[in-house]
């Protein structure tokens, strides 16, 4: 717990996606989620420390836009005389570092919460940010998800339903347009990707991209199969932001460095679609997941991609489990 613990403890922006993983790191390899809960039984609880510890920075993008970063996945906040629009809601107990953040943005109420997908470390404020007045917009499954007991094996855990105001009240299935403080919000259904519920925001007026768990900046992103994801689709969701974003735009990830750009994008999807390949073509050889993660398909990418909470061989794993 203890190697665990400081792992987490040090790492920005961490990540209940990566639980899996985050004993990767501490173990040189990773350990499987049944020892990783020997260790931490509750591996919940060790996230809402964590995040309950974590200072939020505060990221000014362009115009009225602004990220908020250390609850889980990158928040990205709208404001004006509409209120304070919020794009993912982090972890509950990064409450009242959040209001703190938020509220030096501007002193307009929180209106509205839009939610990326229904992973914990994006929904998990749901309820306190309805209760400040938000009206919560998400994909369809995304409020499927949240009011009914989730399992995510690959962190071998089970999720209960989250309590009603914590479900979004509008759903839409494939886009959804807002307009609030000047700006319009475009919301758009990826498919099937990171998981099934994944949406983009595009905030054209100030060229910015909020593109949820299907980008990770500069690190293997999480793919969880359980409710929907596979390698395949986090490809098209790549093509479909690197569609979406000119030279200008400033794009925001789930995860990692929360500025980033159309560049950084191309780049990212260039790795998945290598190494989708590179792992595609071993298991069509016959081989098993533990000879395919032996031949080290990750190899050419592990240095830049490798160093954060889903290692090589994990994400080697995520990737045959799709192939
Ligand atoms: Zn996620």
């Amino acid at each position: 717990m203890a190697t665990i613990k400081q792992h987490v403890m040090s790492r920005r922006g961490f990540c209940l996606c990566c639980m899996a993983a985050t004993t990767v790191a501490a173990a040189g390899d990773w350990l499987s989620p049944r020892q990783a809960f020997a260790e931490a039984r509750n591996i919940v609880d060790l996230i809402r420390d964590d995040a309950a510890k974590t200072p939020i920075k505060v990221h000014k993008l362009r115009g009225n836009v602004s990220v908020l970063e250390g609850s889980g996945g990158n928040i990205a906040v709208l404001t004006g005389a509409d209120g304070k629009v919020f794009i993912d809601a982090g972890i509950a107990v990064s409450r009242p570092r959040i209001l703190e953040a938020a509220n030096g943005l501007s002193r307009d109420p929180i209106s509205h919460l839009i939610n990326t997908h229904w992973h914990f470390d994006h929904t998990d404020g749901n309820q306190w940010l309805n209760a400040e007045g938000a009206a919560i917009t998400a994909h369809e499954n995304t409020h499927k998800h949240l009011l009914a007991a989730q399992r995510v094996d690959d962190w071998d855990f089970n999720f209960p339903s989250s309590p009603l105001p914590a479900a979004p009240a509008e759903t839409f299935s494939s886009e959804k347009a807002l307009k609030l403080n000047g700006s319009t919000l475009l919301l758009k259904y990826y498919g099937p990707a990171h998981t099934d519920s994944d949406l983009s925001v595009t905030i054209p007026e100030a060229e910015v991209l909020h593109c949820g768990d299907t980008y990770w900046n500069g690190i293997y992103p999480f793919i969880d199969y359980s409710t929907g994801g596979n390698i395949d689709g986090m490809i098209r969701a790549a093509d479909a932001n690197v569609a979406a974003a000119s030279d200008g735009t400033i794009v925001i990830p789930g995860h990692g460095k929360p500025i980033s750009n159309r560049a950084e994008l191309v780049a990212y999807r260039a790795m998945l679609v290598a190494i989708r390949d590179n792992v595609g073509k071993l298991k069509q050889q016959g081989r098993s997941l533990d000879e395919t993660i032996i031949a080290k398909p990750t190899a050419a990418f592990d240095a830049k991609w490798g160093q954060f909470l889903i290692g090589p061989a994990f994400f080697t794993r995520l990737v045959y489990e799709g192939v």
